[in-house]
């Protein structure tokens, strides 16, 4: 593993650009755009990027999308030494294309990247990365309302090795799938289950980090909660089982009838999302009273029911901002303010979309146009 001094002086590496030689036609691309859902169509191209702790960071290349070779003893199949980001490519009605804080991407994947003892990329050969494949698929933008390019860029360990022990090689992709709305807009509040028997995040533990293994241990609950009829599970803090930290791969925030807000305090179990950091910054602009405290599930029952509590709503790159209406645990089910999105929620939301698509100023300089 690079130290961190030796991956900031790295320089990036030039890109070899092979063009897809039968890119899917025109008319099958169209059709798959027309209701693209979100993760289940992909574009023409990916990125590769090889790292080996003799040369770095090397062999920078755009490519056609297919399978990758893998060793069977590669070491992210045995230890899932793999980390993630997730970010929006938009396509503005003038044609230009833009994405949203993509360094705060890349100076989270370098944070995940620490924590799980693998090389840092430098912010400008991430951003390159991004760069060169939305370009290459510009023709990928579906034309629904709420449409996007979403980016997964990743990393994981390639080293054929069984030994207990960061890996000596990695490699970083980055593939692109187009997507509609999440959520549709005007969609119903989503009733959530509350895990009361498995975490998601220990003190100490991996849970601010974009790992996939976060997400591993989060599928029995999320199963759990469809299985009870609920959308989503959100979860307790490890140590006392009391205060809410967040859902499977999303941030909460609770409004309160004196239109001030809370979102839980991050602290090393709450993956810091961008959306979440995007919309503490809009609420301060709009002088509304914004803390990061602990908030616990007995309180939300009981201002839920007082009325002192109005909305509740999640929020992440996919779905931007989500009402919660429901909430379903051990003790019975309690309804949030009308159990529908309420006004503090649809507002951020469009606050938020609105500079996302380039609809509104950006006053924080977020935007970054890429062509
Ligand atoms: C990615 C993620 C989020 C949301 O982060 P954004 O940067 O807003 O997309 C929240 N929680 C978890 C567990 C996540 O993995």
């Amino acid at each position: 593993m690079a130290t961190l001094a030796e991956a900031r002086v790295m320089t990036s590496p030039p890109f070899t650009r092979i063009p897809h030689p039968a890119p899917v036609p025109a008319a099958a691309r169209a059709q798959a755009l027309t209701d693209p859902g979100f993760g289940k169509v992909f574009s023409d191209h990916m990125v590769t990027i090889e790292w080996t702790a003799g040369q770095g960071w090397h062999a920078a290349t755009l490519g056609p999308r297919g399978p990758l070779t893998l060793d069977p003893a590669a070491a992210v199949l045995h230890y899932a030494q793999e980390i993630f980001e997730g970010l929006k490519a938009y396509r503005r009605d003038d044609g230009s294309i833009t994405l949203f804080r993509p360094q705060a991407n890349a100076a989270r994947f370098n944070a995940s990247a620490q924590r799980l003892a693998m090389p840092e990329m430098p912010e400008e050969l991430f951003i390159e990365a991004i760069r060169q494949i939305v370009l290459a698929d510009r023709d990928w933008f579906p034309d629904v309302e709420g449409g996007s390019l979403y980016l997964r860029p990743f990393m994981f360990a390639s080293e054929a090795f069984l030994g207990v022990r960061p890996a000596k090689e990695y490699k970083f992709l980055v593939i692109a799938s187009p997507a509609g709305n999440y959520f549709k807009s005007g969609a119903p509040a989503v009733s959530i289950w509350v895990s009361e028997d498995y975490t998601r995040a220990a003190p100490g533990g991996t849970g601010a980090a974009k790992c996939g293994g976060n997400y591993a241990a989060s599928l029995v609950p999320q199963a759990e909660a469809i299985a009870l009829g609920h959308d989503q599970v959100v979860f307790l803090d490890a140590a006392e089982r009391k205060w809410i930290e967040e859902l499977g791969g999303m941030n909460l925030f609770f409004v309160f009838a004196d239109g001030s807000l809370i979102t839980p305090p991050l602290g090393g179990t709450i993956l810091p999302g961008i959306t979440r950091d995007s919309l503490l910054s809009l609420a301060a602009d709009e002088g509304l009273a914004v803390r990061e405290e602990r908030y616990s599930l007995d309180q939300w029952r009981e201002d839920s029911a007082s009325g002192r509590l109005t909305e509740t709503f999640a929020c992440g790159t996919a779905a931007v901002v989500t009402a919660v209406g429901r909430v379903a645990g051990r003790d019975g089910e309690f309804t949030i303010g009308s159990g529908s999105p309420g006004q503090m929620t649809q507002h951020l939301r469009e606050r938020l979309v609105a500079i996302q698509r380039g609809k509104a100023p950006d006053p924080h300089g977020w935007v970054m146009r890429l062509a």
